[in-house]
């Protein structure tokens, strides 16, 4: 007789929400997690990078209410205060979670599980002998962790899991990568009063986005006072009397107080036993899997960072519904291959996508139109900010229906979570122009787009009229 029904590595959105649905539909749980109930989302990314986000428009927030009739004196920012609310919500949250798995009837084990068979998990508790566990699946989710960094003097370098704790808010930082996470924590030092240069091996951020709609974040964010390095890599950083020396590859060297290394993320599979069990892993150490989130280990299953190269808390929270039902429901849920994923960066101006780039479609589409719209929104014709808004629709031509969906500037992933549902619902271009549009909004836009920006006629031909 085994332990359990279900062992779940790891607590966070993946394995939280694995082990509380499969409990609530009646299977006996384990869940193991060697650090704080929640995982990277909670504790180190999603929620608390929100939170400073917040703060750092508020810096925005208080210029552009002049042009409203306010005015203010003494504003100050408190670094120390920020940290402590950031704090004090997350062990809220810790607690909201440990007590839905507790309601739940989770049974929840403190420590580092590695796996010692198809059934079978060994539980590593500080100060205490390995327990054996055994289930009868078993489910990875044990998430990633920031990728160490290649230069010379990579020591003097923080990563993100790093930067929430700061013990100063930098005067000069350094952020090094072109990334969602790198340009986010460059948009949010920035708004926080920070000298900020964020250095790109590319010659454009947000690699993967549509790269218009990244251009246009690029902009914004240059705009606000993020000082570009692009087509730039790190050499070698060095300590320094005031803070860290950076040489990039070119000769420039520049000095700051804090270097955050934001060059991307690596699975957390190492030392998992996974390989001697006969699980297999990619070369970069992702567990290999099949639609249905099965290894090739047939009892072991994995969701999340482990496994996908998407890193979003809402897609590891699909894939482990996806695999309870599977396990302990009627096994209907869809495979990811069959949703959109919408997905935001959380810079100022955000950005926010659902579907396929204008270059995705390209490939992948014989013929398609493309539509966008630029503007003032409302707010700044008094704010005296000079930020626009960019907005871009993807049709396919042959079924009409919206295939990408883009938004850059204010609201912009609010805006773009409603869409999204009209997206996966097959909404067609047809659709979007009968939709009523609520007055005044950013919104709006995106039922209002009549005229065709520029059209293409099959992969690689050049386009059939249009701006471009
Ligand atoms: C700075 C930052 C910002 C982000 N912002 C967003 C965002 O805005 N929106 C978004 O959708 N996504 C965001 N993400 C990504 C998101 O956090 C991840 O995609 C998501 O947390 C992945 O969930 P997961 O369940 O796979 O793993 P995780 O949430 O990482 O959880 C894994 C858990 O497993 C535990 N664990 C690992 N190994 C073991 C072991 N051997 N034994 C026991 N426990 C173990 C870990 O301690 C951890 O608690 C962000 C990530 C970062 C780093």
């Amino acid at each position: 007789m085994m332990d359990c029904d279900l062992i779940v590595i790891g607590a966070g959105s993946g394995g939280v929400r694995a082990a509380r649905t499969a409990a609530q539909s009646g299977a006996r749980v384990v869940l193991v997690e060697g650090s704080a109930v929640g995982g990277t989302c909670v504790n180190l990314g999603c929620i608390p990078k929100k939170l400073y986000a917040y703060a750092s428009h508020y810096a925005t927030a208080f210029e552009e209410a002049a042009g409203f009739g306010w005015s203010h004196t003494g504003l100050a920012f408190d670094w120390k205060r920020l940290k402590d609310a950031r704090r004090n919500e997350i062990v809220r949250l810790n607690g909201v979670y440990e007590a839905m798995l507790e309601a739940a009837g989770v049974r929840l084990v403190r420590g580092w599980a590695r796996l010692a068979g198809g059934h079978e998990v060994l539980v590593e508790t500080p100060g205490e002998p390995p327990r054996a566990l055994t289930g009868v699946h078993v489910l990875v989710a044990t998430g990633g962790a920031p990728a160490k960094p290649e230069f010379e003097g990579s020591q003097w370098a923080i990563n993100s899991d790093e930067v929430f704790d700061l013990p100063r808010l930098p005067r000069r930082m350094a952020v090094v990568g072109g990334g969602y996470i790198a340009s986010e924590f460059a948009s949010i030092f920035n708004g926080l009063g920070a000298e900020v240069i964020q250095v790109h091996r590319g010659a454009q951020i947000l690699r993967g986005f549509d790269s218009e709609v990244a251009a246009h974040v690029q902009k914004g964010l240059c705009a606000r006072g993020v000082e570009l390095l692009l087509d730039s890599k790190v050499q070698v950083l060095s300590r320094t009397a005031q803070g860290v020396a950076v040489r990039l590859i070119d000769g420039r060297v520049f000095e700051v107080d804090v270097v955050l290394n934001a060059t991307g993320r690596r699975p957390r599979t190492d030392g998992l036993g996974l390989a001697e069990a006969g699980c297999d892993l990619d070369a970069d150490g992702y567990v290999k899997v099949d639609a249905q989130h099965r290894s090739s280990l047939a009892s072991v299953f994995a969701v999340g960072d482990a496994c996908s190269r998407i890193h979003l808390t809402p897609l590891a929270l699909a894939q482990a519904s996806q695999v309870v039902d599977l396990l302990f429901g009627s096994g209907s849920q869809s495979a990811d291959a069959e949703r959109v994923v919408p997905t935001a960066v959380f810079t100022d101006p955000p950005l926010a996508a659902a579907g396929l780039t204008e270059e995705q479609a390209r490939v992948r589409l014989p013929k398609g139109r493309v539509y966008t719209g630029e503007f003032r929104p409302l707010r700044h014709t008094l704010s005296g900010s000079p930020s626009r808004s960019l907005m871009k629709l993807v049709v396919d031509d042959a079924s009409d229906r919206v295939v990408g969906l883009h938004a850059a500037g204010d609201d912009a992933p609010e805006i773009v979570q409603g869409f999204a549902v009209a997206m996966q619902a097959g909404a067609t271009k047809r659709m979007f122009d009968r939709t009523i549009g609520i007055h005044p909004t950013a919104a709006e836009e995106f039922c209002t787009m009549r005229k065709v920006t520029r059209t293409w006629l099959s992969a690689g031909q050049p386009p059939l009229g249009g701006d471009e």
